[in-house]
């Protein structure tokens, strides 16, 4: 699995989370490393973003930011 790639919408900063592991952060648990942020969208593979952080996915295997499988 490749890494997970993380768009800040607030500074634009953009950087690459290594795949979830059992008992490592969900995707809309990472902030931006830059501002700190919650506020951003995943960059998918093909360069389409797909809206994250909005804190809805509760649980696992709902495949938001590369979660649990
Ligand atoms: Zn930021």
């Amino acid at each position: 699995m490749n890494n997970r790639k993380f768009l800040c919408l607030d500074c634009g900063e953009q950087w690459e989370v290594p795949p979830c592991t059992a008992g490592g952060k969900h995707g809309y648990e990472i902030p931006c490393p830059k501002c700190g942020s919650m506020k951003k969208s995943r960059v998918e593979a093909d360069g389409s973003q797909t809206a994250c952080g909005g804190g809805h996915y509760h649980g696992h295997g709902h495949g938001c930011c590369g979660g649990h499988k």
